[in-house]
């Protein structure tokens, strides 16, 4: 009992105060510390350590599919970022300005990229002649500023790490299908190796990202029912490159725009990973993507052939797993709660009694189920114990997400599904219009998700307006 009171004081319970829990815990599991500047924040190593994890995954993922790893300046020039109006239109607001080199005021404002499409542009009007230039597949990982007024460590902070691909195709149709393709490489990376399902779809032209033709998206729902957007994917059309004068000679001889995507996934997804998977013990990382799989923690130590015995099981472990050890002098119950805080997916415990009986104890994170485990089927237990954990965090969120998705045919029962599920996701079918979209957020304060590729007729009508519907659109309050 004790042990569960010291805990209770230490993190804030999720369905007492989700938002104070979430802060709880990315202190606590010290994924982040805050920085000197409001709103910035110093990612410590153990949540770099998760990054790093779904960097390489999703690194590897954009090579293979043909893509390059390039790097652009910090600095945009304020006269370049005008160049595309709806761009800056979309961007001014969140932009950070360098006004002086030392104490000299500058002639021109920089601006600290908020994204770098106008970088990319300007460098690809003078690397794109001819048709033989295409395509051109680029991707940058970097970090980004947006002056965001209120903040909140991975969802929503001053700067953030990210990658953003950028690419030039000759055609149309080939620059669509790389929207898509790269929107099945997020979506993969989310569903295989972060457990969390996504819904993909289109966003509505309210939505969209500055300055491009459409926007695909990924959306995910937190435990809370909230949806967080989880990685976008955009197809530009010749907007950027009519501005930029981004041409091309093609096989006819004629001059031609080039076609543009851009697409782009952050370190929200570590936000993400918590608000999904997390408890009220705290984090809970996915076994593919989880810096340390394995926790090695020795019962009484101090006892011969303890810490031998815990060191050679570390060595051994470690030609197939990412394995831990703990042998610092604090007490095993104090290990046991700060690695269920960190969310490691499993923990060995082993004392004199397993060594003597040649076991371990073998400890899920995500149930909290012991088993005891002869030391000579301990890799292919812990093998086929993290698949397991792996599957089932994955449908424990799809089964969250089920539960908290309603239909509405009016807004009557649209708003009662937001407050049955204090949140969710509302699928209703809409006219198309964006005074439509804006009262529904305006009464509600649910924003249009996403239209999803898969769209099935709920109803004739706009669940507003109640003229004829177009789409189907998933409705929900977002981080
Ligand atoms: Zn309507």
């Amino acid at each position: 009992m004790s042990k569960k009171k010291q805990f209770v004081e230490e993190i804030t319970s999720m369905d007492q105060d989700f938002a104070k829990w979430y802060t709880d815990v990315v202190k606590k599991a010290d994924l982040v510390d805050y920085g000197p500047v409001r709103g910035s924040m110093i990612i410590r190593p153990y949540g770099y350590a998760i990054w790093e994890n779904i960097r390489d995954v999703l690194d590897k993922k954009i090579k293979d599919t043909g893509h390059e790893n390039v790097y652009m300046p910090l600095f945009i020039p304020e006269s370049l970022l005008q160049k595309e109006k709806d761009h800056i239109e979309g961007f001014a607001p969140e932009v950070a300005w360098v006004t002086h080199g030392g104490s000299e005021e500058l002639a021109e404002r920089l601006c600290v990229r908020p994204t770098s499409e106008v970088l990319f542009c300007e460098h690809y009007k003078d690397i794109i002649h001819s048709y033989r230039d295409l395509p051109k597949l680029y991707n940058q990982w970097s970090n980004v500023v947006r002056w965001e007024k209120t903040t909140r460590p991975f969802l929503r902070s001053l700067e953030f790490l990210w990658q953003e691909g950028h690419t030039c195709h000759a055609t149309k149709t080939e620059a669509e299908e790389e929207t898509y393709k790269m929107l099945e490489v997020y979506a993969s990376v989310c569903e295989d190796y972060l457990a969390i399902p996504v819904l993909k779809g289109k966003k509505t032209e309210k939505e969209k990202f500055a300055g491009a033709d459409f926007t695909l998206t990924i959306e995910s729902m937190m435990h809370d029912g909230k949806a967080l957007q989880s990685g976008t994917s955009h197809y530009l059309g010749t907007g950027f490159a009519e501005a930029f004068g981004i041409q091309y000679t093609d096989q006819d001889g004629e001059l031609k725009h080039v076609h543009q995507t851009s697409w782009g996934f952050t370190t929200r997804l570590i936000g993400a990973i918590i608000m999904v998977h997390g408890d009220d013990r705290g984090l809970v990382v996915p076994p593919k993507v989880a810096p340390t799989q394995v926790m090695i923690v020795p019962i009484a130590q101090h006892k011969e052939g303890v810490l031998d015995k815990a060191y050679e099981l570390k060595e051994q472990l470690s030609n197939q797993f990412r394995v831990g050890i703990d042998a610092s002098d604090k007490m095993p119950g104090w290990k046991f709660n700060e690695y269920e805080m960190k969310g490691i997916p499993l923990r060995i415990e082993i004392g004199p009694k397993d060594i003597e009986k040649n076991q371990a104890v073998l400890v899920r994170r995500d149930t909290g189920e012991k088993v005891f485990v002869d030391l000579n089927d301990l890799e292919s237990e812990i093998t086929s114990t993290l698949e397991d954990i792996q599957q089932e965090l994955f449908q424990k969120a799809l089964n969250n997400r089920e539960t908290k998705t309603s239909v509405a045919i009016n807004m009557g029962e649209f708003e009662d599904a937001l407050t049955r599920d204090g949140g969710g996701f509302v699928k209703a079918m809409w006219c198309g219009k964006l005074e439509c979209e804006e009262k529904i957020k305006e009464e509600t304060g649910a924003t249009s998700r996403c239209i999803p590729f898969e769209e099935d007729k709920l109803a004739d009508n706009c669940v507003s307006c109640n003229e004829q519907a177009k789409h189907l659109v998933y409705w929900g309050k977002a981080y």
